[in-house]
């Protein structure tokens, strides 16, 4: 899942980056209201997190813009306005949750994860492909009921496989949805994850349609 990092302090963008990606997330840091317009514009996310105090443009300006222009993106606001007044112009301009800073890192991700279920809309959030179950709320991934062991990458690959039973995904694509902006990527690190991955699933897995991409097996 991919996300969208709006936030000007070089401390706290870090430390919120790290968590994230730490929880599995590919995660693009836009540091003011104009770069991440521009980056709305050009990629596709799961969900933004955006600070209000922002240079250039601030965030309830990016926020109203966003929804006036009929993006439906989740918007988590994670601001130090904590006054009352604030919370309520931020959630009638469009958030879909609100967190006050200094906030916990667990916390951010539970609420983001829920964002991003909710607008996924269905009851289950349990991904099932063949004898696969992942659930991405726990983080959880059972074959054939056994549990099966994944690194966050492997997870995030295995996810972005399942959110699309049947669909061949390329190379490119699955690139996206598990790096963010400025990571080192090796020329063939998915290639190397899903090594993993059908290592740990077994090859029939995860179907290589060659030339095209990946599917996930029926
Ligand atoms: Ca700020």
């Amino acid at each position: 899942m991919r996300l969208l990092l709006v936030e000007d302090d070089p401390m706290i963008g870090k430390a919120v980056r790290q968590g994230l990606l730490n929880a599995g997330f590919a995660v693009d840091w836009a540091h003011d209201g104009a770069a991440a317009e521009l980056a709305l514009r050009d990629a596709v996310y799961d969900l933004a997190i955006l600070d209000l105090g922002l240079p250039v443009k601030d965030g309830m300006t990016l926020l109203e813009s966003m929804r006036r222009q009929g993006n439906h993106l989740p918007v988590l606001v994670a601001t130090a306005r904590d006054a009352v007044a604030s919370r309520i112009a931020g959630l009638n301009a469009g958030a879909d949750d609100y967190l006050v800073k200094p906030f916990d890192m667990d916390e951010l991700v539970a609420r983001a994860r829920a964002l991003i279920r909710r607008r996924a809309g269905s009851g289950s959030s349990q991904l099932v492909a063949g004898d696969l179950v992942l659930d991405p709320l726990r983080r959880t991934v059972t074959q054939a009921g056994a549990p099966v062991a994944l690194s966050a990458r492997e997870f995030a690959l295995l996810e972005t496989l399942m959110q699309r039973p049947g669909a061949v995904l390329s190379k490119e694509k699955l690139e996206e949805s598990m790096y963010g902006w400025g990571e080192e990527i090796g020329s063939n690190a998915v290639e190397v994850h899903l090594h993993y991955l059908r290592k740990k699933l077994g090859a029939a897995a995860i179907v290589n349609v060659r030339g095209v991409g990946y599917r996930v097996a029926d």
